[in-house]
């Protein structure tokens, strides 16, 4: 803890984190000292972490990025936090993010960007960016992070970790600050498949104050992983995994840096005995329309919270109370929050909602049904994350329309539910790092983190 802490200050350039407490930090790392010599300690016990700062933290403040909750403090912690810190892990602070996690690159933080360590001209991916540039930079061993369309998988992939989105439902939204709750859900980020089955264990399970929690007895995905399958040997630990690659997640626009190193890794994948099959999700492109009006639909909902009565800024001077919410609300949210508040509210609104939120809703559906056609003839599907490999900061002129394209391959598995990781696939031409996106059926992360396992 103190070396990391240390490695923290040494690379506070990178715009990682947003709150570090030392002192606590040291505190909680002799009480696992403690444990451990009392011989009280689990696998996690003593580990240095970090959270993302949607997570609210009763003894840090929480900021979801932005100016709307400078000075808040949360009187309990997130369930996962709880966790965390139950099975023992040192907490070292909070990791910048975008402004309640929207986005792709961590540059819609109210705080800054973050830089990406592999290369600091360029972003780290987002939502979760501090989270992945804390990992990457071997600042934490590991950091939470949520995914709503991608954000766990893609600041994996484009710094060069290992992250899971695990089935919506495993890991409860608690103490996470609400985007788009159908679709909102935590994971771990970490270096390795086998570090984030560790974390998993800790963080998922049913939550009765999270009525979308999956009632599912805990479970050891460290065990899953780690079990053997029928049939396989020591030099094919995959033998008779079907990995199904969707054709239209290789599309002929795809980055010849991605495509590379993916096709590099789906072939290491069929050494260690899998098969690799042909299948389609018919419907990906459209996942881009249904995500933008829904998650904004969302979104304008759980953002009315945000008044300027009950948490963080209030406006200094107004006439009225509608004053104060106009003014509080004008000064607090930043521009890609308020461009999505006013696209949830207009797809919401009489005369439009059959036509937006309605239709977009049926198409959700169809595209969870053509998972579950895919998985009639495979077990895992693999694909790229992101079309591209990390952009510059800055890169997109501040063009909603690019980011928002980006997500093609991660929104599909947000919409279904289903759980969704990446895993490190090389390095392309640029020296960027790529990562191989894996996804399961529902509950499937044992397997999902076996292949992962595997390949590294
Ligand atoms: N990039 C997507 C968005 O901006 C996903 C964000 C997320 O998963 N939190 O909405």
């Amino acid at each position: 803890t103190r070396h990391l802490l240390g490695r923290v200050d040494a690379h506070a350039g990178l715009g990682a984190f947003l709150h570090v407490d030392a002192d606590a930090a040291l505190a909680t790392a002799a009480a696992a000292d403690a444990a451990r010599a009392a011989g009280q300690a689990g696998a996690l016990t003593g580990v240095p972490l970090a959270h993302k700062d949607i997570f609210v933290t009763e003894d840090m403040p929480t900021t979801a990025g932005s100016k709307m909750l400078a000075g808040y403090r949360s009187p309990f912690d997130a369930t996962v936090v709880a966790r965390l810190k139950a099975a023992g892990t040192v907490s070292l602070g909070k990791l910048n993010c975008d402004e309640y996690a929207m986005g792709s690159a961590n540059e819609n933080s109210a705080f800054g960007p973050v830089k990406n360590p592999w290369d600091t001209t360029r972003v780290p991916g987002g939502s979760s960016g501090g989270s992945s540039a804390a990992v990457a930079a071997r600042l934490v061993p590991a950091a939470t992070g949520t995914d709503t369309g991608g954000s766990i998988r893609q600041p994996a992939s484009f710094s060069g970790i290992t992250g899971i989105k695990p089935t919506y439902g495993v890991c409860s939204r608690y103490g996470m600050i609400a985007f788009a709750s159908s679709l909102d859900q935590a994971g771990p980020m970490a270096r390795s498949a086998e570090d984030c089955a560790l974390l998993l264990s800790a963080m998922g399970g049913f939550d009765e104050r999270d009525a979308t929690s999956a009632q599912r007895p805990a479970q050891d995905y460290h065990a899953q992983m780690l079990a053997q399958r029928e049939g396989a040997t020591a030099a094919q630990p995959l033998k008779g995994l079907r990995v199904g690659l969707p054709r239209e997640f290789f599309p002929a626009a795809l980055a010849a840096d991605v495509n590379g190193s993916v096709r590099a890794a789906l072939a290491e994948l069929e050494k260690l005995g899998a098969t690799l099959v042909d299948v389609s999700l018919p419907r990906t492109e459209l996942s881009i329309p249904v995500y933008y009006i829904i998650a904004p639909a969302e979104a304008s909902s759980n953002l009315s919270r945000f008044d300027g009565v009950k948490f963080g800024h209030r406006a200094a001077n107004y006439t009225d109370l509608l004053d104060m919410y106009k003014k509080t609300r004008a000064e607090g949210f930043g521009a890609e929050v308020k461009r999505r508040i006013m696209i949830g509210a207009y797809v919401l609104s009489h005369g439009y909602y059959d036509a937006y939120y309605l239709q977009a809703q049926k198409l959700r559906r169809m595209i969870a049904d053509d998972f579950q056609a895919c998985f009639q003839q495979c077990d895992v599907i693999a694909g790229p994350v992101a079309p591209t490999v990390a952009w510059h900061i800055g890169e997109q002129g501040g063009d909603p329309l690019q980011a928002y394209l980006a997500d093609i391959f991660t929104l599909p598995a947000s919409l279904a539910g289903l759980p969704g990781m990446s895993v490190p696939a090389g390095f392309g031409a640029s020296g960027m790092p790529v990562g191989l996106q894996l996804i399961g059926n529902y509950f499937q992360e044992g397997q999902l983190l076996h292949a992962a396992h595997a390949l590294q």
